[in-house]
């Protein structure tokens, strides 16, 4: 059975060819997004730490560790974030009577259709005066839809009516919020009964079916396609196209991956740095594709032909083949090994050496000793090359 995140569902809406075509992708973790993952690793401590006091001592929980004491380590805008959005969604709690249960990214799953329809939102509190809330933060996108709008949340309050082995029972009304935008924008917040279960399955259902449709069309569209694994692939040759034609809509993917106050120099960089990861990913891609297709490729794509690696594993063996068949003198034969690399040789005795009580720091200057005329070091004028590069961030792109 086929398994659809709710984080997925508003790209499935817009491009329901999406489906097929990240289909077995690995997603890969970008600078942003690790951002974002420690700003909602923060918040979830918070509130896990939140629950814990509720469950522990509730008559003195509002004495509980503040937002601050969870966000070291953060970057400074992250924990600006982490601390804005903590005081938004507990006064959010404040205003229906405070919380009674708190949950963090509970996992909930049902199946729906042919498929198993999954998701973990940040934040799950029921509150005193009945209502549940329901909420979800972004730490590194300033546009994202409103509540009311947001498809990802219509999957979650599904999942939070219908899955029955959850922790917490859903009694009344549920409020999804949204918090996003970073610290100017309080939130946004739509409203749902146990009433509205047939409509939201109906709409996520239709979205699933139109996705596992044979002929579903791929739709691109920049909110769609910025987070989809199979943008500027051979998955989905409408972004390639747009990457082969070097259109702006190909640097646009990759600015996209940014957060929208990041500017100048920096951007300019991180832009450089999005589109290095993604032609790694597409020359991966296109080797696996040329792999998996190499008939269809015949003429048009050549795969390297395997290389044999070979080495003398047993020196002495071979010593004694040649030697024993008059090819060659045993003077001869440890001419052609006179290369034995110094550094292997020095590895291999740093135990016995230690085991003799010598020092590490001599161990390199006893064995030269040892070696005499055997070892010949000299510097290579001609062997200087390039180790590291440092470029001013201006001067990229
Ligand atoms: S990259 Fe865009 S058009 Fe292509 S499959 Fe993904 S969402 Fe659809």
């Amino acid at each position: 059975m086929k398994t659809i995140r709710c984080s997925s569902l508003p790209r499935r809406a817009i491009c329901p060819g999406s489906m097929a075509a990240e289909d077995g992708i690995e997603s890969v973790d970008s600078a942003v997004s690790m951002a974002g993952t420690a700003g909602h690793a923060a918040l979830e401590a918070y509130y896990n730490a939140y629950a814990h006091e509720l469950f522990t001592s509730p008559a003195t929980v509002e004495f509980r560790a503040p937002v601050g004491d969870f966000t070291d380590g953060l970057d400074d805008i992250t924990a600006s974030r982490a601390k804005w959005y903590a005081h938004v969604m507990d006064g959010i709690i404040e205003e229906h009577e405070g919380a009674v249960e708190i949950h963090t990214e509970v996992a909930m799953s049902i199946e729906l259709g042919e498929v198993r329809l999954t998701g973990h939102n940040d934040l799950t509190v029921i509150c005193a005066d009945g209502v549940t809330l329901i909420s979800d933060w972004k730490f590194n996108f300033l546009e994202v839809p409103e509540a009311a709008h947001n498809i990802q949340l219509m999957g979650y309050t599904l999942l939070a009516i219908k899955d029955m082995a959850l922790p917490f029972e859903i009694g009344g009304e549920i409020h999804t919020i949204l918090i996003a935008g970073g610290n100017e924008n309080p939130f946004s917040a739509s409203k749902y009964t146990p009433f509205h279960t047939v409509a939201l399955e109906t709409y996520i259902e239709s979205i699933i079916t139109n996705s596992l449709a044979a002929d579903a069309k791929r739709v691109p569209d920049e909110n769609a396609c910025k987070y989809c694994l199979a943008k500027c692939s051979t998955r989905c040759p409408e972004t390639l196209a747009e990457v082969s034609k070097g259109s702006p809509m190909a640097l646009a993917l990759c600015e996209s991956h940014l957060p929208d106050n990041i500017e100048g120099a920096t951007k300019q960089v991180m832009v450089a740095k999005e589109l290095a990861k993604l032609c790694k990913a597409y020359i991966d891609r296109f080797n696996d594709f040329v792999r998996e297709n190499e008939e269809l490729c015949d003429g048009f794509a050549e795969l390297q032909k395997p290389r044999v690696k070979r080495e003398i594993v047993d020196c002495q063996a071979a010593h004694d083949a040649i030697t024993s068949h008059d090819l060659l003198t045993s003077d001869e034969f440890l001419k052609q090994c006179i290369n034995v690399p110094i550094g292997k040789l020095e590895k291999a005795l740093k135990p016995v050496l230690t085991a003799r009580g010598e020092k590490v720091k001599d161990h390199k200057m006893i064995i030269a000793g040892l070696l005499g005329d055997a070892l010949k070091a000299e510097v290579d004028p001609d062997a200087k090359r390039v180790v590291k590069i440092t470029m001013k961030k201006e001067a990229v792109v």
